[in-house]
């Protein structure tokens, strides 16, 4: 078994597959994808509603046909499956745990591309009873579509994110109607035509409605919701907590990696380098939870950028100026901007804790690099495009974005 590479990556999805795939055909050979799971491919693999390749290759395509296809274009790069990174140490150094056990393997460059998942039942905090019949979008679909088992006959679903609507077609692809669909805000977090596809499956819409208590033994048998200042029980036999997407960041909180205090998240720069400059991070584990398209399309930029980094003689030095936030805002991708980077221009990718409208800036100093109007909603993608870099006065030590 090989344990020394010029790049790792971590991850089969289609930001790790992207990054690899631009890497071999920048000349990196010695290369290696590490994936947890049986099969490459990452969250498409489970997800089949024609919602992706429609930036990639001009055409709708469904999860699976969308990890065949890339995977054919990756050019053989090799996929060690079962194969868990489980620590991050210094000089591209990885713990992984594989079929020969607990081996170290190191690589000039590491990529990070671990996804993202979705708010589990814990951290949401939901009282009541711990019965079966407590999942996720991503663990229904892995039921129905991989598995091709029932997992449940009349399920609640709590969200209102796009993949919320996703979960209410995976059950109706599986011949489930959900009894309800239950959301905290007075609007649905999804765009808002989407609020007429409940009704159109059939499942009542409950708005400005709290879950409270998760009710029944050994299986779900009831959830209880406060509506307008009244407790409502609902008969149900499974509850599906969707959406609320974080960053796959095991790995990165107990590693020696800066990152993101209330994410998790690494700090990079805009191509995508944190704060050990062996390791790079890449796709949804920096932004949850983005579509697989825009991933993709991201992960050949980054592959781009450690090829060059790869092919460098003498590593330039690096400056890097933090991205500062005001409270609005739940995080920035990238965290920070290397001003000795090529970049005269790039992309912020920002999401907000709570909607609002107004216009956004983006300063470095008292100079504005970007500005502009945008209706911000939670858990949705808001980028910020062609902020310019080149007017970061030499003397900045900070950038700062802020939505009035
Ligand atoms: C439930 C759900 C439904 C979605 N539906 C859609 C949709 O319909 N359309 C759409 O465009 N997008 C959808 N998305 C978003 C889409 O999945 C992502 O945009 C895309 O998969 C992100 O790619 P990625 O490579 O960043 O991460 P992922 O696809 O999540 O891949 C990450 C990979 O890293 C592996 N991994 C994680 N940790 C380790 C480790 N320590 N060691 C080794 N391997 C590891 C994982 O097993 C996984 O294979 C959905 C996401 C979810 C969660």
């Amino acid at each position: 078994m090989r344990l020394n590479y010029d790049a790792i990556i971590i991850g089969s999805g289609p930001s790790g597959i992207a990054a690899a795939t631009e890497l071999k055909q920048q000349g990196i050979n010695n290369i290696v994808i590490l994936e947890r799971e049986s099969q490459a491919g990452g969250v498409p693999r489970h997800c089949q509603h024609p919602t992706f390749g429609l930036l990639s290759f001009k055409r709708p395509m469904k999860g699976g046909a969308f990890v065949e296809k890339i995977l054919s274009l990756s050019a053989g790069v090799p996929v060690m499956t079962n194969t868990t990174v489980v620590e991050i140490r210094p000089e591209g150094k990885l713990l992984v745990s594989c079929d020969k056990g607990l081996v170290e393997m190191q690589a000039k460059r590491v990529l990070i591309a671990t996804g993202a998942r979705e708010t589990p039942r814990h951290p949401r905090l939901v009282s009541g009873l711990r019965p079966q019949g407590v999942l996720t979008t991503g663990a229904l679909q892995q039921f129905i579509y991989l598995n091709r088992q029932k997992p449940c006959r009349n399920p609640v679903i709590i969200g209102s994110e796009i993949v919320s609507f996703s979960a209410i077609w995976t059950l109706r692809n599986a011949g489930i109607k959900a009894k309800a669909m239950i959301e905290s805000q007075s609007r649905i977090t999804a765009n808002r035509p989407l609020s007429l596809f409940p009704a159109l499956m059939g499942v009542p819409l409950h708005l400005n409605s709290k879950l409270v208590e998760i009710g029944g033994l050994n299986r779900v048998e009831y959830v209880v919701i406060e509506r307008n200042g009244q407790n409502e029980r609902i008969e149900c036999d499974a509850v599906i907590f969707t959406g609320e997407f974080t960053g796959e960041n095991t790995l990165i909180r107990k590693s020696h990696l800066d990152f993101i205090a209330n994410t998790g998240c690494p700090v990079v720069d805009t191509n995508g380098r944190c704060s050990d400059a062996a390791y790079y991070a890449l796709g949804n584990m920096l932004h949850p939870a983005d579509m697989g398209d825009q991933c993709y399309l991201e992960g050949k930029v980054i592959g781009e950028a450690v090829a060059r980094d790869l092919h460098q003689v003498s590593g330039a030095a690096i400056n890097r100026i933090v991205i500062q936030h005001d409270n609005h805002i739940l995080f920035t991708a990238p965290g920070c901007v290397d001003k000795t980077a090529a970049n005269s221009q790039f992309n912020l990718n920002i999401r907000v804790k709570q909607a609002i409208s107004g216009q956004v800036t983006v300063t470095a100093g008292s100079t504005i690099l970007y500005q502009g109007n945008h209706r911000c909603m939670p858990g949705r993608r808001i980028m910020l495009k062609n902020v310019n870099a080149e007017l970061i006065p030499l003397n900045a030590t900070e950038i700062s974005v802020s939505i009035v």
